[in-house]
Order: C-alpha cells, then sequence, then structure tokens
C-alpha cells in the first residue's frame, strides 16, 4: 500500500451478481487492517486529554478484548453494540468485535434512552460495550432487552454490568498489557462488518448493513482522492507521511469511522479525540499538538474560521481541511484557502456507501468550488429522472450511486432494501447533476431531511412524535437557516379543537424522546390545517414563511 502506481489498480470481480471495480490493493478485511496498523508500532495512535495511545498499545487492548468477547461466546455475525463518544476505548471495541468477525453496531451517542434502546434490541445486540453516560440512560430499558447478555462499561459506575477498565485497564495502562495476537478467524471480503443507523423517511432508524470490503475500499479511495488530484494535475502524488488529525466528528458517523479511522490506521496517523466540539480548544489542540488535518462537516469549518480567537493561536501546521456530509458554500471553499493556506476538500458519500464516493480536493475544489468531485475510480454515478431514465449531463435528477463500498442493504429490512438497493445501485435520495467530465453537484435534496451541523434529521421522525401528543393533530418540520450550522429544525403545528399546548411544552415531548439536535428550535402554531398538494403532500417549501 506505498506506490501510488500499484495502489490504484482495479479489477472486476462478481459481488452479489453484479460486476463490480474493486481496488486490488485494499486489505481484505479488518484483521488485515489491525495488522497493517500494528506496524507503526510506538508512533501514537490516538489523544484524549492526558491519555496518550501507541499503535501497538492499542493492538494489545484489542487483543485482549477480542479474546474476551471469544470467552463470553461471542461468534461470528453476532452483534456487538458500541455507545459512547469520541474515546480511545471506541476503536479498541470496534476492532475487537470486527476482527473476530462479529457485527459491530456503533450507536448514536447523542440519541436518548429510548432511541440507544431501539438500537440495541433492534440489532439483537448480544454484548455491548458503552461509557457510563450512555449506561445511564440505558438502564431504565434493560429489562426490554432479553437478547443482551454482557455489559462492558467505561469510566464510572457499572451497575448490573462489567468494568470496561478490568479485562483492558486503563488507556494509559495499554502498552503494558502483554503482547498477543487476534483469536484465530476466517473473514471473507464480503462478510458482514458494521450495522450504521440512518434515520429513514418511516420514521424509525434503518441499519446498514457494511461489510467488509465496504471499509477497506474506503482506505485506499480516500488516499486516491488527494493523490488523484495530483496525478490530474501532473504532480506527483505527495509521498504518504504520517499526519496528525483532529477528529472532530464522531465515530459513529460512517465518515470518521470508515474514511477517517481506517485510513489513519493504516498510514499511521494520530488521531486526537476531543470531549465536545469546541472551537477554541481546537484552536489550542492544533497549536500544541501540531495538527495536520482537520474539517468534519461545513460547519465545522465556518466555525474555526469565523471565531475572534483564531488570531491568537499558531495554527501554521494546518494543510487540509476537509468535510462533507452537508453541502458548502463556494465562500468556504476559498476562505480555508485564504485564511489558513491549508487545502479544503470536500467529498459525498452517506451511511448507505460506508461514506467516500466522491472527492473534489484542492486547486480542483478552487476551480469548482460548487462540486462534491468526480466518482472514486471504483465507484460509478448517474443521475436518473422522474421516469427511471438516465438523464444526460447538465440534467437534474435523482443522484444514484455504485461500487465495492454500498453496503448490502438494510438490517432485517427486506421491502426498504429492495427499494433503496436496485441491481448494484443506491438510490441517495439526493438531487444533482454531473458535467460533461462527470463531476458531481449537489443542488437539493428529494428526501425530507434537514441536515444540522452535519447531524441528519429526518422530517418523519419528528413529525410522528409530535402526532404522539394528545394535542397535535398536525405537524411539519422544516428547516430554518443557521449561519453556521447551515440548517436547525423547526416545527409547524396545528392543535385539536379545544386542546392547548404551549411551545415549551412539545419542545420537552420531543426532547424526552429524541436527541437534542432533533428538537426544533422553533415551533408555530397555526389556525387551518397545513397547506397540502393534490395528492396530500404537506408543502413544505411554502410553511418557511412562517419563520421568516
Ligand atoms: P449520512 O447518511 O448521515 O451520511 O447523510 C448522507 C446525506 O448527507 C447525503 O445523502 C446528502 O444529502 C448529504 N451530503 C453528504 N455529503 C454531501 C456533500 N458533500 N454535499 C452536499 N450534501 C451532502
Amino acid at each position: 500500500l506505498t506506490a501510488p502506481g500499484e495502489r490504484f489498480e482495479m479489477e472486476t470481480i462478481d459481488i452479489r451478481g453484479v460486476p463490480t471495480r474493486v481496488w486490488k490493493n485494499a486489505p481484505a478485511n479488518l484483521r488485515q487492517v489491525a495488522q497493517l496498523a500494528r506496524t507503526h508500532g510506538k508512533r501514537a495512535f490516538a489523544i484524549y486529554e492526558d491519555e496518550r495511545v501507541s499503535y501497538e498499545g492499542w493492538f494489545r487492548a484489542v487483543a485482549r478484548l477480542a479474546a474476551e468477547l471469544r470467552s463470553r461466546g461471542v461468534e461470528k455475525g453476532d452483534r456487538v453494540a458500541l455507545a459512547m463518544r469520541n474515546l480511545p476505548e471506541w476503536p479498541v471495541a470496534f476492532f475487537a468485535a470486527t476482527t473476530i468477525g462479529a457485527i459491530c453496531v456503533p450507536l448514536n451517542a447523542w440519541w436518548t434512552g429510548p432511541e440507544l434502546a431501539f438500537g440495541l434490541a433492534n440489532s439483537g445486540s448480544k454484548l455491548l460495550v458503552c461509557d457510563a453516560e450512555r449506561w445511564e440512560r440505558i438502564v431504565p430499558h434493560r429489562g426490554d432487552l432479553p437478547e443482551l447478555e454482557t455489559v462492558f462499561v467505561s469510566r464510572g459506575e457499572a451497575v448490573g454490568g462489567e468494568r470496561l477498565e478490568d479485562i483492558i485497564g486503563t488507556p494509559s495502562d495499554y502498552d503494558a498489557l502483554p503482547a498477543a495476537e487476534l483469536p484465530e478467524v476466517e473473514i471473507a471480503p464480503d462478510d458482514e462488518a458494521t450495522i450504521f443507523y440512518t434515520s429513514g423517511t418511516t420514521g424509525q432508524p434503518k441499519g446498514a448493513l457494511g461489510t467488509h470490503r465496504n471499509l477497506c475500499t474506503n482506505i485506499v479511495s480516500s488516499a486516491y482522492n488527494g493523490a488523484f488530484a495530483a496525478l490530474r494535475r501532473g504532480e506527483e502524488p505527495p509521498a504518504p507521511v504520517q499526519k496528525v488529525g483532529l477528529t472532530v466528528i464522531p465515530l459513529f458517523h460512517v465518515t470518521a469511522c470508515s474514511a477517517g479511522l481506517m485510513g489513519y490506521a493504516v498510514a499511521g496517523h494520530t488521531m486526537i479525540f476531543m470531549h465536545k466540539w469546541d472551537p477554541v480548544k481546537a484552536f489550542q489542540l492544533i497549536e500544541s499538538e501540531k495538527v495536520n488535518l482537520t474539517g468534519g462537516v461545513p460547519t465545522i469549518a465556518w466555525q474555526l474560521l469565523e471565531h475572534p480567537e483564531r488570531a491568537n493561536y499558531d495554527l501554521s501546521s494546518l494543510e487540509a481541511v476537509a468535510y462533507g456530509g452537508a453541502p458548502a458554500a463556494p465562500e468556504l471553499v476559498r476562505k480555508i484557502h485564504e485564511e489558513f493556506g491549508a487545502l479544503p476538500a470536500n467529498g459525498w458519500g452517506m451511511t448507505e456507501t460506508m461514506a467516500t464516493v466522491t472527492g473534489n480536493s484542492g486547486e480542483d475544489y478552487l476551480n469548482r468550488p460548487d462540486s462534491c468531485g468526480p466518482p472514486v475510480a471504483v465507484a460509478d454515478l448517474k443521475i436518473v429522472g422522474d421516469d427511471g431514465s438516465e438523464l444526460a449531463p447538465g440534467e437534474v435528477g435523482e443522484l444514484w450511486a455504485r461500487g465495492p463500498m454500498v453496503v448490502k442493504g438494510y438490517w432485517n429490512r427486506p421491502e426498504a432494501t429492495a427499494e433503496t438497493f436496485v441491481d448494484g445501485w443506491v438510490r441517495t435520495g439526493d438531487l444533482a447533476r454531473l458535467d460533461e467530465e462527470g463531476w458531481c453537484y449537489i443542488v437539493d435534496r428529494a428526501k425530507d431531511m434537514i441536515i444540522r451541523g452535519g447531524e441528519n434529521i429526518y422530517s418523519s421522525e419528528v413529525e410522528n412524535v409530535l402526532y404522539d401528543h394528545p394535542a397535535v393533530t398536525d405537524a411539519a418540520l422544516v428547516g430554518i437557516s443557521h449561519p453556521t450550522l447551515g440548517e436547525e429544525p423547526a416545527a409547524v403545528v396545528h392543535l385539536a379543537p379545544g386542546m392547548t399546548a404551549t411551545e415549551e411544552e412539545l419542545r420537552d415531548w420531543v426532547a424526552a424522546r429524541l436527541a437534542k439536535f432533533k428538537v426544533p428550535v422553533r415551533i408555530t402554531f397555526i389556525e387551518d390545517t397545513l397547506p397540502r398538494n393534490a395528492n396530500g403532500k404537506i408543502l413544505k417549501k411554502d410553511l418557511g414563511a412562517f419563520f421568516a
């Protein structure tokens, strides 16, 4: 995985009946990824506050926990859930589960108790690794989770569970663990490795079932983005150098796990975790740890750019600010380059594609700032019209994507799988156009979704919770614009005759059931029922006026 020429060789193989281009030199599974990562030895793998974990220490903890999972009866295909914020034990648990062939289920750490319990029950997880904060939320639902046999809790009270530290110690102890190998398990590239939940238009989250190949494809694809941009400009791709990255997006998002963690582990980069996102803390870390790479979602890039304290810090180590997951303004692209001297990069992907499908970086991006780039070489894109036909360059329609990064389907949801995954293509629900050279431009969303600072909020999920309130008979969630977050959720609600409810009461109602980022920041009550078209679909574009 070193010379670009070798790295970008492809071959065509059959995956589930579809001839698919794959990277010839991608690792075959996460065991190989872990073995490659181990070769980085004493180099720092993860830094969190005053904890520093070396690659060798991380590998020892992975091997120790993997052996423990085996001794607790975790077999190939069993689900192991993971619920914690970005902590050094996250990548330990993730690799311990996946390198023995179990399916890791990373749950959104911002979820409430009922949402976490849904993820555990829906995936049928047998074992859970979580932090004490998550455990506290799950405990009241413990009785509804009969399939959950074992719980390992880190950083606090483990009432009713066991302490993770009793098995692998604290991150500062990892280096002192005995050197060990991974338990022997055969894993094929198309074996299942992960379930990442993505909220669906039906209201309840669906689990995207990812394979080892999906994750490993991204390692090469992510490296390809930057290197291929150099090749396009007629330059030699830069030799791989170990970098320091500030990992600000949560690892339970595919972008951080698949495009971030996997590529970092193979390259030997260092990940710095933050307890929570804080621009000033980020400046301090960039200065003190000489951070080279950061980004995540456009909101984070904006906050770094616009913060009044930026000038007080030495940020000259920054080389690239990369982001995706939400539309980025061309102005952001220009400013990152001008103000940081760093190269901006954007990519398009979704949970169903395990992140990276397109990439636009460096000077290409400065020239086409409104594009999320061309597809990586193993991906195909097409634009499909309402009648199902493929549209010509320049025409706007639904974006479909195909390639070895597309997941197998949704966990236990055959109907939703058949609707979304068609002959190897995934229907993305994004409206886009391609130019003559195949560069992709996302222009709108066909799906009813709001992106708040990179977190997706599916309207129907919040609307369903509002409908459940006894006073509400009609409700619609819309996005209102926010200078740095991009969009925020707001609701228009119609109450039943004779019933009352205050804005605060409805917000508390939603907050008790859904993660904080999904709670409408404003709620407007209207006398009439909501405006609908002839098919009964709410005309959301007309509702923005209520919040102008
Ligand atoms: P998720 O499944 O949470 O990763 O969300 C995927 C969705 O985020 C996509 O379907 C798009 O609607 C949006 N998205 C991701 N990347 C971009 C991008 N570079 N530009 C615009 N929208 C994006």
